[in-house]
């Protein structure tokens, strides 16, 4: 009988796996078509400054309107984007999409602002194609490298390959900032960030969360933003959703802060209109 229930709980196994093969194969077959079929939409999270509450720079976050099953979260479609190679023509659109509203706020609102574009570790590795050029990009619009941050995961730095390297250089001497996203989350080794010369931390939302004098979260940011000061690096907290945690931030001198508390992701024209009060479109 053992046996039998064993053979019953293979076969119903490999069944779902066929389903999720199956699942995973059409759905990278759409995102192939979203990006020509203008299904993909590039959002913009405000990130504000500590105390002040002033929005100083914005994260360029991806999103996906799929026709049948509406917006489809890009925790669930980055990874088969990475996995299908599709992240690095997606990848390239959203940087250019980004670069063009840094330009149009820079103009428009305050010639410091800052657009941050999140870049996979698989968007680092060499690609069979011509590689666009993030740099020539940024050239060719007349834009301060310092228009942009990149942000990366501590992953990336960990193992950094000769070519990821030498990228994050390039980026550097352009004028190009770069961030460490989710951190906590990963191996956190503060040598890496000094080695490479980053420019923020953003302490990750899992962390926030639970802030209280209980979790020991608090401990931990706090050490977090000492040893970052300390290391001449700024600290962004991630995904603040209220007034206390504010308040403890403001209080253990976090720089910046981003979350629901401010603003949610929103349209590259409800951003301009936020800032600037008047619709360009
Ligand atoms: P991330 O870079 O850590 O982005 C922050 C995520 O937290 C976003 O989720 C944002 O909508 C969410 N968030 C912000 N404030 C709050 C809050 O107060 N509460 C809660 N619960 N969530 C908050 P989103 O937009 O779903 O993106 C998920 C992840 O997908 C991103 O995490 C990033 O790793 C990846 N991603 C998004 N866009 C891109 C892209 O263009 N390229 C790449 N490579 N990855 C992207
Ligand atoms: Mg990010
Ligand atoms: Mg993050
Ligand atoms: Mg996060």
């Amino acid at each position: 009988a053992a046996k039998e229930t064993g053979r019953n709980c293979y076969s119903f196994f490999t069944a779902s796996m066929q389903q999720t093969a199956q699942f995973r194969l059409g759905m990278v077959t759409d995102l192939r078509s979203a990006l020509a079929n203008r299904q993909l939409e590039v959002y913009y999270q405000p990130i504000v400054e500590l105390p002040s509450g002033a929005i100083r720079k914005a994260e360029a976050l991806l999103r996906w309107r799929h026709p049948q099953r509406g917006m489809v979260s890009p925790a669930q479609f980055i990874p088969l984007a990475e996995e299908s190679g599709l992240i690095h023509d997606i990848g390239d659109w959203v940087f250019r999409e980004a670069v063009q509203q840094a330009k149009l706020l820079r103009e428009q609102y305050r010639p410091d602002f800052q657009i941050s574009v999140n870049k996979s570790p698989v968007q680092f590795r060499p690609r069979s194609d011509v590689d666009f050029g993030w740099l020539n990009y940024l050239k060719s619009l007349e834009l301060d490298g310092a228009a942009v941050v990149v942000e990366i995961t501590e992953g990336l730095l960990l193992d950094a390959q000769t070519l990821t390297k030498a990228r994050l250089l390039d980026f550097r001497d352009a004028g190009v900032q770069v961030a460490i996203d989710d951190f906590g989350t990963g191996y956190s080794s503060l040598s890496y960030i000094k080695k490479f010369d980053i420019d923020y931390i953003k302490i990750d939302r899992s962390f926030i969360n639970n802030l209280s004098p209980e979790s020991q979260d608090e401990a931990l940011c706090e050490a977090i933003i000492v040893m970052a000061h300390k290391l001449g690096l700024k600290v962004v907290a991630e995904g603040v959703e209220t007034e206390q945690q504010r308040d403890w931030l403001i209080a253990a001198g976090c720089d910046y802060a981003q979350g629901y508390l401010f603003n949610q992701p929103m349209t590259g024209s409800e951003l301009l209109v936020l800032l600037t009060g008047f619709d360009q479109d």
